[in-house]
């Protein structure tokens, strides 16, 4: 096993401090808290703890910064300016991959390979899309000529998750800087280091001071909070937790705020005898246990159609018994540690749950050897639950799957769509017909055949159900955005 050593004597953690107004500051009160390392249970730092005062002073910075310099850059500026932020953040790869790798416990290569590179490509995507774009009109016989403008929608807060922390701020911040607005951003509480050096990458690119602004700590009556409540935050986009947008939507109620939610999800993944099984393994492998499991899109439920049904289990054990589970930066590491003791803990729960409902862990639902210290949970595939099991219910978000057997299409149909979730479905077939009849009856926002995870950023994402409200991606992030105004002139 080679660890990546020059990474590591190379690379640091850091203090992380808010940054407002073009500039890093500490607390009012000068309150920290530590940041744990998952993978070795450290304090690798300390991290601002901010609440309302300092979410007021990064609202006023990004209201003034509306009126500042920003709103005069022409579209050719704009682009120009997302694309520098995407070139520095290639330019620091490595350091951000690490910084993301020690946040979180996903292994390093995963943030080299695929977190940080998408970071990147969010900018360089917007800073093209941004120049393309055009507005509607409309003419009506000669009684009249309509069309419309985009406009900023002014200042937009934006609470983040932790599972892949840099790849979604700035799935938000480069729609929201390519559209003219200015930015609030609150980093989990989990992980802060990406998005504090991702602020001066913002400043060494030319973004003015007051456009982003950087507020780190907690979410109920804390920061997160204060945001949400701002009376000059115009829209607030937030991904995380289903029960936590519940609170935001309720707190942002009072002041009418625009919302974009991205929410949780129990996706199914949804496997015929007639597809090609060992495509569908290598693809099942990553969407059960890529991130630990802590991606909203991983297709945690697996039905499996009953002839093909043993010949898929006896391999996907094999091989998942295979992943090298361990530290991040451990050459070849497929699955590094969840995110703290508490999640740990929450994920293990289930595991002894499923024992509890009947269920039998054919691998996995414990810790790897030689790690004494670390969130590290083996990935784990449980079968013989039932469909009304909370297992197979609840998202779980760790390294979790369960795995039941369907005979028919409506069935299989039936249970995939029996959630209140509605993010993404993998479906596995090589029948065309049975491919688009299945896509077009579940109930998602983000239907996959015979590929998990493919994602093109014009097409729009997001969840149905009670996961999510509305839609990101090309035109659809600017929907959320902008404002549109109609000019009608009477000819
Ligand atoms: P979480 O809801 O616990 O926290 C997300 C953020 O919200 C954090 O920054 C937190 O501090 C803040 N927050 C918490 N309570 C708040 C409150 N009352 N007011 C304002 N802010 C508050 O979610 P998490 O545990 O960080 O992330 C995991 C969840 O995110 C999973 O459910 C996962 O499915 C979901 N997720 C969804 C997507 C998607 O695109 N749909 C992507 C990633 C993660």
């Amino acid at each position: 096993m080679q660890v990546k050593e020059k990474i590591l004597q190379e690379v640091k953690p850091i203090n992380c401090r808010h940054f407002i107004d073009g500039n890093y500051v500490d607390s009012i009160n000068m309150k920290t808290f530590e940041n744990i390392n998952p993978a070795t249970e450290e304090v690798m730092g300390r991290v601002a703890e901010g609440g309302k005062e300092e979410v007021d002073l990064a609202v006023a910075a990004a209201k003034k910064a509306l009126k500042g310099p920003w709103k005069d850059f022409t579209t050719q500026e704009r682009s120009a300016v997302l694309r520098r932020i995407g070139d520095l953040i290639l330019e620091r790869v490595e350091v951000l991959a690490a910084l993301e790798a020690m946040d979180t416990g996903k292994p390093y290569q995963m943030a080299l390979e695929v977190d940080i590179p998408r970071a990147a490509y969010n900018f360089h995507f917007f800073a093209d899309y941004l120049t393309s774009m055009g507005t509607e009109a409309y003419q009506q016989d000669q009684t009249a000529l309509h069309y419309s403008i985009r406009r900023p929608v002014g200042v937009v807060g934006m609470i983040n998750p932790w599972n892949l922390p840099m790849l979604l701020l700035t799935w938000k911040l480069a729609p929201c800087l390519a559209a003219g607005n200015t930015a609030v951003m609150k980093p989990a509480e989990w992980t802060p280091m990406t998005a504090t050096v991702l602020a001066e990458i913002c400043k060494d690119a030319g973004v003015p001071d007051g456009v982003i602004n950087l507020v780190h700590g907690f979410g109920p009556d804390s920061a997160g909070a204060a945001i949400t409540e701002h009376p000059d935050v115009d829209a607030v986009t937030f991904t995380g937790e289903t029960k936590t947008g519940t609170a935001i939507m309720k707190a942002a109620a009072s002041t009418l705020k625009k919302l974009s939610y991205e929410l949780g999800g129990k996706n199914p993944n949804i496997i015929f005898a007639d597809s090609d099984l060992d495509e569908v393994i290598d693809t099942t492998l990553k969407s059960s246990f890529m991130n630990q499991g802590e991606v909203c899109l991983c297709g945690s439920r697996i039905y499996v159609q009953r002839p093909v049904y043993e010949a898929f289990l006896q391999k996907f054990v094999a091989r998942t018994k295979d992943l090298l589970v361990g530290d991040p930066f451990v050459e070849g590491t497929k699955v590094g540690a969840v995110i703290s003791k508490e999640h740990y803990d929450r994920v293990n729960g289930y595991i002894a749950l499923a024992k509890e409902e009947g269920g039998t862990v054919l691998t996995g639902g414990d810790r790897p050897e030689g790690h004494e210290k670390g969130f590290y949970i083996n990935p784990t595939i449980i079968t013989g639950l039932t469909r009304d099991s909370r297992c197979v219910r609840e998202e779980i978000f760790g390294p979790v799957v369960t795995v039941l057997p369907f005979d028919t299409e409506e069935e299989v149909i039936e249970q995939a769509n029996d959630t209140h979730y509605g993010l993404g479905t993998t479906i596995w077939t090589n029948d065309l017909r049975r491919a688009h009849r299945v896509a077009h009856q579940i109930e998602a926002g983000i239907i996959w055949v015979n590929t998990w995870y493919l994602r093109d950023l014009r097409t729009p994402f997001g969840g149905m159900k009670q996961s999510g409200i509305g839609r990101e991606g090309g035109m659809h992030s600017f929907e959320f955005y902008s404002e549109l105004s109609n000019i009608t002139i009477k000819l």
